[in-house]
């Protein structure tokens, strides 16, 4: 019997508006090899931990997912999974033709292209790249960005009038979790974001979910 694809999966959003064009899912997948200084999402570097989840059962769910018009693939590093990832978007994409794919990367886009055949695979199955590492020193308030270094690349005509639209950041998304405990989502538009939010809700009483966001 064939073996099946798994990912490793540091958190999933249902729907996310501040992660790329529309309503859209999202996948944190878990292990980055780079160490950005002010990296808003460290425990997803670490490639233990996570969850293992099989293509099938990623498939199953972004299928069932109603009102939104894609994913998007943020970590951690995509293309450190980018097989399983590129055989995900064709699952997907057999039974939703239209659903797009939008990936974070902390390399830049000639790099990918010239990588891998995996790194290449999943590449060509994008409709919009955010290319390049989180860097401190540059950071920005722009749409879906952290720092001014990283690219918004439009790949195929899904997305090509995207980079051309204002570019001024999309926030942050606060969600309630299923448990009652609260996480969120997006790309902070000021540094140190995180360390404030996670200290004016302490100060309340909530708990925020240590789990995957992400500058990059
Ligand atoms: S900012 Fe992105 S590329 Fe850099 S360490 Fe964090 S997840 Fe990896």
């Amino acid at each position: 019997m064939a073996e099946v694809t798994r990912l490793h999966v540091a958190r999933r959003l249902e729907r996310c508006t501040v992660l790329g064009p529309g309503v859209r899912a999202v996948i944190w997948v878990q292990g980055c090899p780079l160490s950005c200084r002010g990296c808003v999402a460290a425990e997803t570097l670490p490639f233990e931990g996570g969850t293992p989840l099989a293509v099938p059962e990623l498939t199953d769910w972004l299928c069932r997912l109603p009102d939104i018009e894609g994913v998007t693939l943020s970590g951690g590093e995509p293309f450190a999974q980018a097989g399983a990832l590129a055989e995900l978007l064709d699952a997907v994409r057999a039974r939703r033709p239209e659903f797009s794919a939008m990936a974070y990367s902390g390399y830049r886009h000639e790099a990918l292209r010239d990588g891998s055949p995996e790194r290449r695979a999943l590449l060509e199955r994008l409709d919009l790249l955010v290319d390049g590492p989180y860097v401190a020193a540059r950071h920005a308030a722009l749409r879906w960005r952290g720092s001014a270094n990283q690219r918004l690349i439009a790949l195929g005509d899904r997305y090509a009038h995207v980079p051309a639209e204002p570019d001024t950041s999309a926030g942050v998304e606060v969600s309630v979790e299923p448990d009652g405990s609260l996480s969120w989502a997006g790309v902070p538009p000021t540094p140190g974001f995180r360390e404030g939010l996670e200290e004016q809700l302490a100060a309340r009483g909530f708990v925020l979910r240590a789990e995957a966001r992400r500058e990059a």
